[in-house]
């Protein structure tokens, strides 16, 4: 069972990424760098409660 997590900007809050995580064993809140479309520049992305998930 994988559980989804969304991951989104720290500056613009743009929902760029997603990612699994496995809530058993993970439960600090995700925190990646990586390149925001929105920003144009690599921002700290942080995972946010899934509301309506997407993939992609
Ligand atoms: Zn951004």
């Amino acid at each position: 069972m994988r559980d989804i997590a969304i991951l989104a900007c720290g500056e613009c809050k743009n929902r760029n990424y997603t990612t699994t995580r496995n809530k058993k064993t993970m439960t600090e809140r995700l925190e990646k760098v990586k390149f925001c479309p929105h920003c144009r520049k690599r921002t700290t992305h942080k995972e946010t409660k899934s509301g309506s998930p997407f993939i992609g």
